[in-house]
């Protein structure tokens, strides 16, 4: 269960979040991590890999990877992937399914095809994947060994969204139990900086009023952002 290839990441980013409460969650700091090499692999030549180009041919990117893409400025790379992702999905919408669908009929396979593509990313689907396998091994990590539950209790958030995920991978792999403890300790970090957050949020839209003007901003000048991040990650 416990592969060693994710093992040392997981901790590195547990240990980095853990010492400077500004790196936010450990598992948005991996997903990021992930998403470089993604974008370092994909321009950097595994675009011209048939069974990569096969993939990207049919999932394109969604577009928060397309405009990581662009800032990577490889310009001629992201053309040559897009000149055949344009020329695949071009074949499959030619026999007039849109206008089908426009006049009210059955779903044409190009709709469906257009469904499955705002749906699709290559890079994502990549991420998701690792990171699937680091939360259980993240879930691992913390049935077994004493040291990462203490790492646990010492991050300073998870956002929602890894929240979600994690609680989702040790439920699969821990005893009901053992489950119940888990969330116990997740949650409580989670919760606590949820509240923390709440009021620092409360704190700043106070702050627009001027009989307010006297008290400290304290930590909310950015609880906009902060906020946004913590229901989003990354
Ligand atoms: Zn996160
Ligand atoms: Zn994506």
């Amino acid at each position: 269960m416990l592969e060693r290839i994710y093992t040392i990441p997981i901790n590195e980013a547990f240990d980095a979040c853990a010492q400077d409460s500004t790196c936010g969650c450990p598992f948005c700091r991996l997903q990021t991590m992930l998403e470089s090499n993604e974008l370092e692999i994909i321009l950097g030549g595994s675009m011209m890999e048939p069974d990569v180009r096969i993939k990207t041919n049919a999932q394109g990117f969604c577009l928060r990877h397309y405009n990581a893409l662009l800032d990577r400025n490889n310009m001629l790379g992201l053309g040559l992937i897009l000149e055949s992702h344009l020329d695949e999905l071009r074949a499959q919408l030619e026999p007039g399914g849109i206008a089908v669908f426009a006049k009210g009929g059955p779903a044409p396979v190009a709709v469906e095809r257009l469904e499955r593509l705002d749906k699709s990313c290559y890079i994502c689907g990549r991420v998701d994947f690792s990171l699937g396998r680091m939360l259980a091994n993240a879930a691992a990590l913390w049935d077994t060994e004493k040291e990462f539950r203490d790492k646990t209790d010492a991050q300073p958030y998870f956002c929602l969204k890894h929240f979600r995920m994690w609680c989702h991978e040790a439920k699969r792999y821990m005893i009901k139990k053992r489950f119940a403890e888990f969330y116990d300790a997740v949650s409580k970090v989670v919760l606590a900086y949820f509240d923390e957050l709440r009021s620092d949020v409360s704190l700043f839209c106070r702050k627009f009023d001027y009989r307010y003007d006297s008290e400290p901003w304290g930590n909310s000048k950015d609880s906009v952002e902060r906020a946004i991040k913590f229901l989003r990650g990354v």
